[in-house]
């Protein structure tokens, strides 16, 4: 019997990455996973994986920013399965990193349309479908914007990792009336597709030199963080195993924040 069996769980960034690897392992502890991003094909492929290990899935492509297409994933969702359990709300771009005298307005937004407002409308949705039985809302921050702020250029992705803090913090007191916990995992350097989503110009004119011991991060040396070490957090709080926890950040980073960086 699966930790999470008989649930049903709302993944975004579902085909790539964190979210992936956090839906893996949530079908293959029984829930049941709809999995939300924008490429189509990719989120069909990793509901294709998800069903060769005898899970099951549904395809919710949608933009996590656009209030309309949330909406109707989660209806079609609740169409399927009728029910509503557990949120991931992950999906996330690192944006443009450039000095704040270059970032455009629009590029501003851009970060803070998909991290923020897209959290926020992640999580308004699915309210109305939590109220009866309760749940869990894990939400995917950063150490930067928590703990680092050193990472040349990243100003737009640090305020919109700091806003979904904030939120995830309100949203733990008003929600727990009715039993809904939310939560907050910011993850260190971990080995994803972000870097794909990550546009740099001019960093070298603002960078300040970064000193760390040799080796970088404390607990692994070189080497990132991987997904499915992501994943098993995700597990943790989403499950009855942290039924008392509810408004609180927890890193995931091998204590590379806690360098003087
Ligand atoms: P990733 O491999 O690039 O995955 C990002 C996922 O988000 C993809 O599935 C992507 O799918 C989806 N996505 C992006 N924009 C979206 C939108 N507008 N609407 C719906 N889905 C969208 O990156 P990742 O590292 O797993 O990132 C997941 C989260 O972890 C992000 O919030 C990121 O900020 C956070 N994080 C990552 C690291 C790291 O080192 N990797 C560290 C700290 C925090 P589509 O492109 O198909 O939409």
């Amino acid at each position: 019997m699966g930790e999470l069996e008989g649930r049903v769980a709302f993944i975004t960034g579902a085909n790539s990455g964190i979210g992936k690897a956090t839906a893996l392992l949530f079908a293959r502890e029984g829930a049941k996973v709809g999995l939300v991003g924008r490429r189509a094909a990719k989120n069909e492929e990793t509901a294709e994986e998800i069903r060769q290990i005898g899970g099951e899935a549904l395809v919710l492509t949608a933009d996590v920013s656009q209030p309309e297409q949330v909406e109707a994933a989660y209806r079609r969702l609740i169409e399927t399965w009728g029910r509503l359990d557990i949120v991931f709300a992950n999906a996330g771009i690192n944006g443009v990193w450039a000095p704040i005298e270059e970032i455009t307005p629009e590029e501003w937004d851009q970060t803070q349309a998909i991290n923020a407002k897209g959290t926020f409308l992640t999580v308004k949705y699915a309210i109305p479908y939590m109220k009866e039985r309760g749940g869990s809302i894990v939400i995917t921050s950063s150490i930067n914007g928590t703990r680092q702020f050193s990472l040349a250029g990243a100003t737009a992705y640090s305020c919109s990792k700091a806003a979904q803090v904030a939120f995830a913090k309100h949203a733990a007191v008003e929600l727990a009336r009715w039993k809904i916990r939310v939560n907050v995992i910011c993850p260190g350097w971990i080995r994803t597709n972000i870097p794909e989503n990550t546009w740099r110009r001019n960093i070298e004119k603002i960078a300040i030199p970064t000193i760390r011991p040799e080796g970088g991060i404390p607990l692994t040396g070189k080497k990132p963080g991987e997904p499915e070490q992501v994943a098993e957090a995700v597990l943790f709080l989403a499950s009855d195993r942290a039924s008392h926890i509810t408004g609180t950040e927890l890193w995931i980073d091998g204590a590379e924040s806690l360098l003087r960086t």
